[in-house]
């Protein structure tokens, strides 16, 4: 349960002091966190508020035929793109708001081969047949956690890379077993990212390229929602890139996140 609002809230540090000696060095942060808690409330009500209205505006533009006023044609088409979009920004921000306020989330069986499956078909109907999908399932292993949620986070990487990659680029995801636990990975050979870019990449609306990434139709909150679902988890992103190669996104699952496959625990 969230603390009382008069709660105080100290972050420690131990700071080495000599060569027997530490230092514990208190700092009070209440008054950060009360402002982190004013801010993500205020976010999720104006999402919430501006949902209703958006309904309407999109209804409407929905039953406005553009045969009835030819000249309107190409003036319709951008406000269904653009109110599309600022639904899709509403619907994201709606979702980190829901994401942040989660403390845990449900631990069922996330069946990866099934859900590995589904994301290449939905990557193929992302795609259109414009790049090379490629789907390679090294680990027998499944998840425990939330499939909405993780189905969602693997989603959003795979958005990202039909979205940076050329026609005619390859795109593979795969998911394998390593030293530490598993592996969920997806590559391209997009357009990359320059280093200097990617400690701040999963900050909420943070672009690499803003004009660039507006045309893309994206709404800079893709990869915020893959860090908190990932954290959620206990999971880490890990992303390799270079200019004009592409990209690896990873998300690292401990151990004690993977469960052995169903019919082998049935036959134990
Ligand atoms: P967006 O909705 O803009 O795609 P994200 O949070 O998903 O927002 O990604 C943030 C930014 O990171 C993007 O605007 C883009 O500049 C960059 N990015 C994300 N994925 C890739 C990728 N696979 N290849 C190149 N750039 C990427």
């Amino acid at each position: 349960p969230s603390p009382p609002n008069d709660a105080i809230r100290l972050s420690l540090r131990m700071i080495p002091y000599g060569s027997e000696q530490s230092l514990l060095v208190a700092r009070d942060i209440s008054n950060v966190m009360r402002l982190e808690q004013v801010r993500r409330d205020f976010v999720a009500n104006v999402s919430h508020e501006l949902r209703t209205p958006l309904t309407v505006v999109h209804g409407y533009l929905d039953m406005l035929e553009p045969e009835q006023m030819p000249e309107w044609d190409s003036i319709l088409r951008e406000l269904r793109t653009q109110s599309r979009r600022m639904t899709q920004i509403v619907e994201d921000l709606l979702t980190l708001s829901r994401l942040e306020a989660q403390e845990s989330l449900p631990e069922e069986r996330v069946v990866m081969h099934s859900l590995l499956l589904t994301l290449k078909r939905e990557a193929e109907g992302l795609s259109q047949g414009k790049h090379c999908i490629t789907l390679d399932i090294g680990s027998e292993h499944d998840l425990k956690g939330s499939a909405k949620e993780l189905h969602s986070a693997f989603s959003n990487l795979i958005t990202n890379a039909v979205r940076y990659t050329p026609t005619g680029g390859r795109i593979a995801i795969r998911w394998s077993d390593e030293e530490h636990g598993g592996r969920f990975a997806v590559s391209d050979t997009g357009q990359g990212i320059p280093p200097h870019h990617i400690p701040r990449i999963t900050e909420r609306f943070y672009r690499v390229s803003t004009s660039r990434s507006r045309e893309t139709g994206g709404t800079g909150l893709g990869l915020s929602i893959v860090k908190h679902v990932l954290n959620l988890h206990h999971a880490r992103l890990e992303i390799q890139s270079e200019v004009g190669v592409g990209s690896t996104f990873m998300c690292m699952f401990d151990r004690e996140h993977l469960l052995a496959p169903q019919s082998l625990t049935e036959e134990a």
